[in-house]
């Protein structure tokens, strides 16, 4: 058997029609009578204008005046047929006319929907691949490396009193997982970035399935504040090298390590032990990316959501029935 029209359309094609027209009989190559000759018709539009205060038009049937109907087109020649004729008049074939067309009203919904969820969610995937190789992470792993290597006596020190001394050293507050001795932001990242695309990818099929998606756009929401928990970890470093912060745990130092002396400089802290010093400074190349893409994603997802959890197809049938 041939293939109905709108079969025969694209994904592609099916994205870039209206399938209902609010003004019918402006359309162009609309004729009056319906016309003569074997080419295939189908139905290219809905209309259902009884909520207007339009004037009722002509069925080119049976002439009754009506306000919903359908456009039929046969051979590029468009007529209007009243919502309650097409049936009488077509009989079978109709049905198998109006079934197509609703077909490509359902399918139509449904790419709209999966494109209008691209739009938001690509950007940010791409967003999250850029952020999780960036530079800063190893800025972050080398700067941790060589506080260890370098102020071995210091570090110990913060370690222990991050994770037993109640997160502070004297008066100082200390950055909740700098020195923990196990964070590590990238590898979270990560596994949070491979997480959040599987869900994108399982939002699009259930809009294919037509199943709810709401409770998949409510994992990837609260997935998103763990992203700016990866971001915190980052700018722990830069908190803990601000002035403040630095003279506070330099002091404390000094009144406890016997055999060196540290002091606090500009994002940088230098140890002094006998004749030689070293020092672990922050990268001028430490650069945190703008989060803003997280709360536009936030805001864009929760705007996704489905208003009423429904299945696509129980949109208005009648509208043009
Ligand atoms: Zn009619």
């Amino acid at each position: 058997m041939t293939k109905r029209y709108w079969e025969t359309v694209s994904d592609a094609q099916l994205l870039a029609v209206e399938l209902t027209t609010d003004d019918p009989e402006n359309l162009a190559n609309l004729v009056s009578t319906v016309p003569e000759g074997a080419s295939e018709s189908f139905v290219e539009y809905g209309y259902d204008l009884r909520k207007s205060e339009h004037e009722k038009m002509r069925c080119t049937h049976c002439h009754q005046p009506h306000l919903a109907g359908l456009v039929i087109n046969k051979g590029g020649l468009r007529f209007l047929v009243g919502h309650i004729c097409g049936v009488h008049i077509y009989g079978a074939n109709f049905a198998a006319l109006r079934k197509d067309y609703d077909a490509a009203v359902d399918r139509q919904a449904i790419l709209r929907r999966i494109t209008q969820i691209r739009a938001v969610v690509d950007p940010f995937l791409e967003w999250l691949e850029t952020f999780s190789t960036a530079e800063v992470f190893d800025r972050y792993v080398e700067l941790k490396s060589r506080f260890r290597k370098s102020l071995p006596w210091l570090w110990d020190q913060l370690e222990w009193h991050t994770n037993n001394g109640g997160g502070r050293v004297g008066q100082t507050r200390l950055p909740k997982t700098l020195f923990d001795g196990f964070t590590d932001p990238q590898r979270g990242l990560k596994e949070l970035a491979a997480e959040i695309s599987k869900l994108a990818m399982l939002v699009v099929s259930k809009v294919e399935i037509d199943r709810d998606i709401n409770s998949t756009l409510g994992r990837l929401q609260s997935l998103l504040s763990r992203i700016e928990d990866t971001i915190r970890q980052l700018q722990e470093v830069e908190q803990f090298f601000q002035p403040n912060s630095l003279a506070g745990v330099v002091s404390w130092a000094n009144q406890r390590d016997r055999r060196r002396k540290y002091r606090a400089e500009l994002m940088k802290i230098t140890c002094i032990e006998g004749n030689s010093q070293t020092n672990v400074r922050v990268s001028p190349a430490y650069k945190i990316p703008d989060i803003a893409p997280i709360a536009a994603f936030r805001t864009a997802v929760s705007n996704l959501s489905d208003p009423v959890a429904q299945p696509l197809h129980s949109t208005d049938r009648s509208r043009a029935v």
